[in-house]
C-alpha cells in the first residue's frame, strides 16, 4: 500500500449518494451530423486494427505473460519472429522491449497468404492509449495512440467511512478520491474529515473505444467539512492549470524560504561532496545549515503534520513533517522542542517548532534543514515549488464568469439528486 493509499483510506469512510452523469458528445453540435460521423468512425473502426488494415491479415490477440519476452510470445503462437529482435534493438528509442510488463495486451498480424506463418505486424500497448507498433514488412517500429473521448461527469457523496472503498463501490475509479485528497493537502485535513462531510465534484474522464481510462481532470469540488464549503476550481492562466478558492487564491501554498524568521545566516549549503566538520570524512551534506544563536526559534516551513520529534546521535533533537503527498521536512540539532510538538500534531506555516541548538553532530548552534521531494532528499532551493500565486487581475473577470458558471452547476447537483430520489 502506497503512502498515499494509506491516507485515503486512513481519512474516512464515505458512502456515495448518488452518481449523476453527463454525457457530452467531443465534437459538433449538430447531432444528425455527429449521427452520421459516429457511425463512418465505427465503420472505419471495424476495418481498422491500430491504423492497419486488418482484412488480409489473420489476427492474434492475448496479454503479456509472467517472464515472457518478444521472442518468447512470439514462438507461443508458433508465429516465425523474423528479424524482429534486430528491430527492437535498432528502435530501442521508440521502445525498449525489455519494459514489456506483464497483463498488457498485444496483438500479431499475420498475412493471411504466409505460410511460413511470420509475424507482419505486433502491436503492443503500452497503455490504454498508447501503442507500439512493430511494422516487420517495412522493418520499422513506431508508436501510436488510440483516439480519446472525453466525458464529463457529476459525483456526490457523504462522509460515513472510508473514501476509496465507498468511490470505488460507486463506479468511481479511486483516482478521483487521491486528486481530490491533492487539491486539498494544505486546506483538508483529511484524517480529521467528520461524519456529516460531503462533497460534489465536476470531473471529466477519459475513454477509449467506448472504454474508461482514466480522469482527465476535476473541474470544480464542493467540499463540505464542519459544515464550511470549500471549494476548488480548475482554472488556466497562460496555458498553466491550477487549483483556486472562490476567491481567487491558489490551493496551494508556497513553502517559506527559510525555517527561520530572523538573525541567521545560511553557513551551508546542500552539497553531495562535502567534507563533514565534524567527521573530517567526504560526506555528502543534503541538507542546509542555518547558523544562528543559540535558543532562536525554528519555525516550519509549510502546514502539515509532524512525523517524528525525536533524538539520534547525529540529527540531535529533530523534527520532521510531512506537508502532503510530495513534501517532507526534517530540522535537526534543535536544544529543545516546541511545547506539544510530538507525532500526528497539525503544525501550520510559521509554527514554532522548536529552537536552534547544538545537539547531535554539530559544531555550533544551526539549524540543519532538509527537504524531500517524493521520499528523496533534495536541494530546497531548486525543487521548492514556485509561489502558489493567485489569479492575476488581468483574467480576473474570466475568472469570476467560470466560477460562477461552476458553482451554479454544483448548485444543481443536489437538485439533480433529489429529483432522481424521487
Ligand atoms: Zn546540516
Amino acid at each position: 500500500m502506497t503512502r498515499k493509499n494509506k491516507l485515503i483510506t486512513g481519512a474516512a469512510v464515505l458512502v456515495a449518494i448518488a452518481a449523476v452523469y453527463i454525457f457530452y458528445p467531443s465534437s459538433g453540435l449538430d447531432t444528425e451530423l455527429d449521427g452520421l460521423r459516429i457511425e463512418e468512425e465505427m465503420q472505419k473502426q471495424a476495418e481498422f486494427l491500430y491504423g492497419i488494415p486488418k482484412g488480409e491479415y489473420n489476427t492474434i490477440q492475448d496479454k503479456v505473460k509472467p517472464n515472457q519476452n518478444l521472442a518468447s510470445l512470439l514462438s507461443a503462437h508458433d508465429i516465425n519472429p523474423g528479424n524482429i529482435v534486430t528491430l527492437s534493438t535498432k528502435y530501442e528509442n521508440v521502445f525498449d522491449t525489455r519494459s514489456m510488463k506483464f497483463d498488457r495486451p498485444y496483438t500479431i498480424m499475420v498475412r493471411e497468404s504466409d505460410t511460413m506463418k511470420s509475424a507482419a505486424y505486433l502491436i503492443y500497448e503500452k497503455s490504454n492509449i498508447e501503442f507500439i507498433v512493430y511494422d516487420l514488412e517495412h522493418d520499422t517500429v513506431y508508436k501510436g495512440k488510440k483516439e480519446v473521448s472525453v466525458q464529463r461527469k457529476h459525483f456526490a457523496g457523504t462522509i460515513t467511512s472510508n473514501l476509496s472503498e465507498t468511490l470505488q463501490d460507486a463506479g468511481v475509479d479511486v483516482a478521483l478520491a487521491y486528486s481530490m485528497a491533492s487539491i486539498y493537502d494544505c486546506t483538508i485535513d483529511f484524517y480529521k474529515l467528520q461524519q456529516n462531510d460531503f462533497f460534489k465534484v465536476i470531473y471529466i474522464e477519459k475513454m477509449v473505444e467506448g472504454k474508461y481510462v482514466g480522469i482527465d481532470k476535476i473541474e470544480a469540488i464542493e467540499f463540505t467539512h464542519n459544515s464550511k464549503p470549500f471549494y476548488a476550481f480548475y482554472f488556466e492562466q497562460d496555458e498553466v492549470g491550477n487549483y483556486f478558492d472562490e476567491k481567487a487564491q491558489n490551493m496551494r501554498k508556497a513553502f517559506l524560504k527559510a525555517p527561520l524568521k530572523y538573525g541567521y545566516r545560511i553557513s551551508s549549503k546542500y552539497n553531495k561532496n562535502r567534507l563533514h566538520p565534524v567527521l573530517k570524512v567526504n560526506r555528502p551534506h543534503l541538507g542546509t545549515d542555518y547558523a544562528a544563536a543559540h535558543g532562536t526559534p525554528i519555525i516550519t516551513v509549510g502546514d502539515g503534520v509532524v512525523l517524528e520529534a525525536s533524538f539520534t546521535k547525529g540529527n540531535g533533537n529533530y523534527v520532521k513533517i510531512k506537508h502532503n503527498g510530495t513534501f517532507t521536512t526534517q530540522y535537526l540539532h534543535m536544544s529543545k522542542f516546541a511545547s506539544g510538538i510530538k507525532p500526528g500534531k497539525r503544525v501550520s506555516q510559521g509554527d514554532v517548532i522548536g529552537y536552534v541548538g547544538s545537539t547531535g553532530l554539530a559544531t555550533g548552534p544551526h539549524v540543519c534543514f532538509r527537504f524531500w521531494k517524493n521520499g528523496v532528499q533534495v536541494d530546497p532551493f531548486k525543487v521548492m515549488p514556485p509561489p502558489a500565486e493567485p489569479v492575476a487581475k488581468k483574467n480576473m473577470e474570466r475568472f469570476n464568469k467560470r466560477v460562477a458558471v461552476l458553482k451554479k452547476e454544483l448548485e444543481g447537483i443536489g437538485k439533480e439528486l433529489t429529483a432522481s430520489l424521487k
